[in-house]
């Protein structure tokens, strides 16, 4: 069953095995809120309409079949399917992730101890402008709740990584790892993955500014 459209018209749709499909508002799956996997089994359950074009998601059934067919095709056409020479075009989730934590982690592990104003504001415009432009939507939304949520907590003096508002991130470099470690947990916890101690510096930066860790 589709969900109604989100403020960017988006639409969630449930495949047969229960994956949950993202539909842009074009009436195609959303790369960038998909897993490859997730698309390739959506594909599989379209079955035979699989090769049907259907471009809008207003003229399409509630149904896997109803909605993909030709979108779907062009989602997982090999020449957007992962492999050396084609990865990334365009990204799916996980792809884009990887990405994006790789240039934040790596923002804030080069950010100054002691940031000029100049910097403090660059940074701040980055961080907020996250649940507003993230290409995934459903995973921009969950930013801005949990920065919805760090704003409403009253935080200690230093903040805990956890409760640090986005202000408080771009204080200095320390503050900016552990709150970029922070908001990367909530994803991790999120999709069942291990959680890192954001208050563990030296790990932070040997995995982000030093090297050595993996
Ligand atoms: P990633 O999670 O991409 O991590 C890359 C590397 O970072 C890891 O190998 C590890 O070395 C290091 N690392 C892991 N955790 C931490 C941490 N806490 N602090 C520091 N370093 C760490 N995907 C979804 O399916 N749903 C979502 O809602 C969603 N929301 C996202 C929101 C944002 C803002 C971003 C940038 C990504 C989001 N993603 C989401 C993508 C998701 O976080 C992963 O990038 C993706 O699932 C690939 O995961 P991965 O296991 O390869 O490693």
């Amino acid at each position: 069953k589709a969900s109604a459209p989100d403020a960017r018209g988006n639409r969630t749709i449930v495949t047969e095995s229960g994956k949950k499909i993202v539909i842009g508002p074009d009436g195609k799956p959303c790369k960038a809120c998909n897993t490859r996997l997730a698309l390739r089994e959506a594909m599989r359950g379209a079955g035979s309409g699989a090769g049907k074009s259907s471009s809008s998601a207003a003229s399409s059934s509630a149904s896997p079949a109803g909605f993909f067919g030709g979108a779907m095709a062009a989602a997982t056409s090999p020449s957007s399917t992962s492999s050396a020479s084609t990865l990334s075009c365009p990204p799916d989730v996980e792809e884009l992730g990887r990405s994006s934590w790789d240039l934040l982690h790596s923002i804030a592990a080069t950010y100054p101890e002691k940031p000029s104003e100049a910097e403090q504001s660059a940074l701040l415009s980055l961080l907020k402008a996250l649940p507003i432009l993230y290409p995934c939507r459903h995973c921009a939304q969950a930013l801005q709740e949990d920065y919805t949520r760090r704003d409403s907590v009253t935080t200690a003096s230093p903040p805990s990584a956890d409760d640090m508002k986005v202000s408080e991130a771009v204080i200095s470099k320390s503050q900016a790892m552990r709150f970029t470690c922070s908001i990367h947990n909530e994803v991790n916890e999120r999709l069942g993955k291990p959680k890192w101690d954001c208050e563990d510096l030296r790990k932070l930066k040997e995995r982000w500014e030093d090297g050595g860790q993996k």
